[in-house]
């Protein structure tokens, strides 16, 4: 059970932002640029690849759903930055598998 669980479950609140039947997005509470938001799939998964092993369709729909919130917040044209934190390494925080969209500001590269 993580964090991303019970938001999902409506057992502490988020502010959602785009919802399908796959699934949810909601505003980090920490947000990295003026418009952070976090995409997970409706079933967790703690990686893309377990995801995409277990179940490649779903993770194509996964997919489809960090696209779908990218263009409902309206930043198809301005452009985003999209990323997944796996693992130690990239220092994820929260074991459960999440899209990063981060836009409104220009990104800065390489990442640290
Ligand atoms: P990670 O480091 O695992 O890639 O990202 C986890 C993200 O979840 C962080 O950016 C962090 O700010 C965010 N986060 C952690 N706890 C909560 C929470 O309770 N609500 C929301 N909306 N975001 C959270």
């Amino acid at each position: 059970m993580t964090i991303f669980d019970k938001i999902l479950a409506g057992e502490i609140p988020a502010d959602r932002v785009y919802e399908n039947d796959d699934v949810l997005a909601f505003r980090d509470i920490n947000p990295q640029a003026p418009v952070h938001v976090l995409v997970i799939p409706k079933t967790r998964w703690s990686s893309l690849i377990g995801l995409a092993d277990a179940d490649p369709a779903a993770a194509g729909r996964f997919m489809a759903g960090v696209a779908a919130t990218a263009r409902e917040l309206g930043l198809e044209e301005s452009g985003y930055r999209t990323v997944f934190n796996t693992g130690d390494d990239a220092q994820q925080t929260v074991r459960y598998l999440h899209a990063h969209i981060l836009g409104g500001r220009k990104m800065n590269w390489p990442p640290g």
